[in-house]
């Protein structure tokens, strides 16, 4: 089957993935439908029409918290904001 790959970049500390780019990764099977091969006339209804999911591919490895994850400050707080007046 084929399945979209997103080259992106890792942040280990925190965990989060940011997807660059996203490639579609053709299987070549001529009974996919997301295939190239695939005949484009093709009204079969035994050919594939599921896709894999996506797959991380990271392609850059930071050993860092994401910015998100910064400006939520060290406790990872979540929407959290303080409004001073
Ligand atoms: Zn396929
Ligand atoms: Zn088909
Ligand atoms: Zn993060």
């Amino acid at each position: 089957m084929c399945q979209n790959v997103m080259d992106g970049r890792y942040h280990t500390v925190c965990g989060h993935f940011f997807a660059m780019s996203t490639r579609k990764q053709d299987c070549l099977r001529s009974d996919c439908v997301f295939s190239s091969r695939h005949p484009p006339g093709c009204k079969s209804g035994a050919c594939n029409r599921l896709m894999n999911p996506p797959q991380r591919n990271p392609i850059r490895i930071s050993e860092t918290r994401c910015e998100g994850c910064v400006m939520r400050g060290p406790e990872g707080v979540l929407g959290r904001t303080h409004i001073t007046s």
